[in-house]
């Protein structure tokens, strides 16, 4: 049988690149197959290298909620690269995506930006350390806040794929300054604070989790994180980096009504290009130099490329086009209808969703944290997403991410993925 030229192009790929991937998930390891290798995309949809099209529910993780190749923002990025691609100096076009963010975030008095989001996180903590002269951190079993060090300890996403604890090249010593403790437990995080309060810099935190599969929080778990942080002087870092422009125009933290003292960012921000920011309170961002000692720097911060996609994307969202109630209200359905196929052939399942964010857990267990979320059947995600991707529909390779839906998503899309859902549940019994 003839080779797929994606399957050829793995092959070249795994001589070349570790996995065959520049990031782990993508290699398709937990749930078997080849990677489809992508030609390009538009709106709702990818198209591989072999000429298959596919209704898209990665969004390259998130940044795509407007969906692929928006004119606008193609056009913003073409005007412009017209004018030269990074200069190393400050630009209209930073203080322009400054300024909107700082207005979307109730909490956001002066931000930074970085080219990612794990430059956002690591960088948030470090001015936590900084500010407070504390060496220890805490942070949430499968939340997931990038590949920094003192992160990479009981995190989601493809280390919770994967199935590793941590990462050997994390030093013993940095990983012991990160406590972890169950996500949603308002008692162990009391316990941890009476015990580590006072050595402890910072709470990191996804507000809704969104790296072990979409888990939201449960009434009482942020305030008392709040609550507590405050008292004991730790800072409370919300990591809003999936969350950010993704569920209102703004993060959680607008939903929710807590405010943390810093905000990490990415995706969405950058329309598609690499970018991040983190932020907060002014007393706070002023530790930053070159006013205050913390040191953070980036050869492309800022980079005017990224600024333009995200100025785009920002104005986009903001004006009437972009209706988050109708986005997610779709996804509600989109949601409750593939849970009804799935009831109907007694596949158990539970699916979170928080605004166009979803995942499909299999499993009898309600997911709160990630202790329940790795009951979910894996395998039986994998065949899922198999039948899924042979009928066109591109789900995230691992049982451990969110699905994300855009603005470009149509009610047709929608209808076809459901179909496509009913053909497979047939195949899974
Ligand atoms: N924080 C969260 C919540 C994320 O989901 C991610 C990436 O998926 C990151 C941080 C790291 O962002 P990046 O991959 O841009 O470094």
């Amino acid at each position: 049988m003839t080779k797929s030229r994606s399957e050829q192009f793995f092959e070249i790929a795994e001589r070349l690149l570790p996995g065959g991937v520049n990031s782990p998930v993508r290699a398709f390891r937990s749930v078997g197959g080849i990677p489809r290798f992508i030609d390009r995309a538009a709106g709702s949809r990818i198209y591989d290298v072999d000429g298959r099209e596919y209704i898209d529910y990665v969004g390259s993780w998130g940044p795509m909620i407007l969906g692929h190749a928006h004119p606008q923002v193609q056009e913003a990025i073409r005007k412009a690269v017209e004018r030269g691609t990074s200069y190393g100096a400050p630009t209209v076009q930073e203080i322009e995506l400054a300024r909107r963010i700082i207005e979307a975030f109730p909490s956001l008095e002066k931000i930074r930006m970085v080219s990612s989001g794990t430059e956002a996180t690591m960088s948030a903590i470090r001015l936590a350390r900084g500010c407070t002269g504390r060496e220890k951190i805490l942070k949430f079993e499968g939340c997931y806040h990038g590949h920094a060090d003192s992160l990479l300890v009981k995190a989601g996403s493809g280390i919770a794929t994967l199935g590793i604890p941590g990462s050997p090249g994390v030093p013993a010593c940095l990983a012991e300054l990160t406590i972890t403790l169950p996500f949603n437990s308002v008692e162990a995080f009391r316990t941890a604070v009476d015990r580590y309060g006072k050595e402890l810099a910072c709470v990191i935190v996804e507000p809704v989790a969104g790296n072990m599969g979409v888990v939201e929080p449960l009434p009482g778990f942020l305030e008392t994180l709040r609550e507590l942080t405050r008292q004991a002087g730790i800072l409370l870092i919300f990591d809003e980096v999936i969350t950010g422009f993704r569920l209102t125009y703004g993060g959680y933290q607008n939903l929710c009504g807590i405010e943390p003292d810093l905000t990490c960012l990415g995706k969405i921000i950058g329309g598609g290009l690499p970018v991040g920011a983190f932020g907060g309170r002014r007393d706070l961002m002023d530790y930053l130099a070159p006013v205050g000692p913390v040191y953070q720097a980036g050869t492309l911060s800022g980079n005017p490329l990224a600024m333009a996609a995200g100025l785009a994307t920002l104005d986009i969202l903001s004006s009437q086009r972009a209706d988050y109630d109708v986005l997610n209200h779709r996804t509600a359905e989109l949601c409750a209808a593939m849970g009804r196929l799935f009831q109907a052939a007694d596949i158990p399942v539970r699916i979170n969703r928080a605004g166009s964010l979803f995942t499909l857990f299999f499993s009898d267990h309600d997911v709160v944290n990630y202790e329940t979320a790795s009951l979910s059947n894996t395998d039986r995600y994998a065949l899922f997403f198999k039948g899924m991707l042979e009928r066109g529909i591109y789900l995230a390779p691992s049982a451990f991410e969110a699905a994300f839906v855009s603005f470009a998503h149509s009610e047709k899309d929608l209808e076809e993925t459901l179909s496509a859902c009913a053909e497979t549940i047939k195949t899974m019994k």
